[in-house]
């Protein structure tokens, strides 16, 4: 009997365990390790922030999946791993050992201390419900007249998303309470590698949240002591684990922290193991790829063929080839959304109900586990 260990619950695992479900390796044990049963899908998160979804519409239901192909789920984290010895140690002391392993860990943030202000990181994603439940709870509950201001940091997607969206929610839920809105950001202009259309809509989406825009502005105390809430959202970041030389032994990865794989996903130093979506630098690569859902979820499908081939199964393994444009829908909380792809972009209220449609359906998918097309899942996406 082999044992395939798939290390978190991120997107391109539950492809793995759909693909299972559809047809189970025989002479293979299939164990899944997360902390979290409930996996937010990252499309439909600025949506859920928004109150456009409830949590549990946007979740992937792991136990559910793993139960549907046979796995055996076990609720803990990677605390390290022995490359060499070809073992896991968890969180909760135990170790683990595995013929193959696969990484889907995803990636978090370091904010700084928040100078007065209420720190609320973006990622890790599972850690977002029960942070923002108590920033809205305290708002609904507070008798203060004063006003909020909640300041953004970082002008990607993440930022102008996740901003538009908590203001839409906070000023939903207590119409007689002000609230400003701000983003600040280092770079000279809003959500790089976006078409030119599709920034102007955004700028002109902020502007009527009544949001400042502060470009070409770090992150300093006095922002911190100026806002109420601050919503961080720069560059994803490697887990704590991948960083430290001595709970991640001999496993080769970047400056950075990230797991480098090859072009089959595979582990360059240690070919037992796979590492895919944010927690994974692709080397063959001439820039890093971007730290987006949609990677994940469209190295799913190479993974799970490739973790076949690799357990002798008679596929053989695949090259993960990155597109080179995307369709991004970016949800702008007020019942519209911006669509961006290459030098085009649009926004209006059919754009959001296209990204609800094929969002719902994605998900839709994985709740009653049968077998998902790649062709189509995913398709409204981050570059
Ligand atoms: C507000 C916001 C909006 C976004 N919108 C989009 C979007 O519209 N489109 C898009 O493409 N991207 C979007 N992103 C980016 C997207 O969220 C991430 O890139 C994506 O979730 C990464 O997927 P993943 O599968 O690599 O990991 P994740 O989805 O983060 O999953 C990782 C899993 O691993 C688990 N885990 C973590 N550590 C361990 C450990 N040590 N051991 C075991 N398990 C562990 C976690 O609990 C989690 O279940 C958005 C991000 C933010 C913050």
């Amino acid at each position: 009997m082999k044992r395939l260990v798939l290390a978190g619950a991120g997107h391109a695992h539950a492809q793995v365990l759909l693909d299972w479900s559809r047809a189970p390796l025989p002479g293979v044990e299939l164990i899944v390790v997360s902390p979290q049963a409930l996996a937010p899908y990252s499309g439909m998160v600025p949506g859920w922030l928004g109150g456009a979804y409830r949590l549990d519409e946007i979740v992937l239901d792991f136990p559910a999946l793993c139960a549907a192909g046979g796995a055996r789920w076990v609720p803990a984290e990677v605390d390290a791993l022995d490359p060499d010895r070809k073992r896991i140690t968890l969180s909760t002391g135990e170790s683990l050992g595995y013929d193959l392993l696969s990484i889907n860990v995803g990636s978090t943030l370091r904010p700084p201390p928040g100078e007065g202000a209420r720190m609320l990181a973006m990622r890790p994603l599972s850690a977002l419900p029960a942070a923002y439940d108590a920033v809205l709870s305290d708002w609904s509950r507070e008798p203060l007249d004063r006003p909020w201001t909640v300041t953004a940091v970082g002008g990607g997607a993440a930022g102008v998303e996740s901003l538009l969206a908590v203001l839409a929610r906070l000023r939903h839920l207590r119409p007689d309470r002000p609230v400003n809105g701000a983003l600040v950001t280092s770079g000279t202009q809003l959500l790089p590698g976006l078409s030119a259309p599709a920034r102007r809509a955004a700028e002109r989406a902020l502007a009527q949240a009544g949001v400042t825009l502060q470009l070409g502005s770090r992150w300093c105390a006095s922002i911190g002591r100026s806002s109420d809430l601050v919503l961080w959202a720069i560059g994803a970041e490697a887990h704590d684990w991948q960083r430290d030389p001595a709970r991640r032994g001999a496993l080769a990865v970047s400056a950075q922290g990230f797991v480098q794989v090859d072009a089959q996903l595979r582990s360059v130093s240690h070919p037992e193991v796979f590492a895919v979506g944010d927690c994974a630098h692709w080397v063959p690569g001439a820039h890093a790829l971007p730290k987006a859902g949609v990677i994940a979820v469209r190295m799913g499908p190479v993974l799970s063929n490739n973790l076949r081939a690799a357990l002798g199964d008679t596929a053989a393994a695949k090259l993960y080839r990155p597109q080179r444009q995307f369709l991004v829908l970016l949800a702008t909380a007020d019942g519209r959304a911006i669509a961006s792809r290459g030098p085009f972009g649009a926004g209006g209220a059919w754009a959001w109900r296209w990204k609800d449609h094929i969002d719902r359906r994605f998900i839709a998918r994985y709740a009653t586990p049968t077998p998902v097309s790649s062709a189509t899942a995913y398709e409204s996406d981050i570059a």
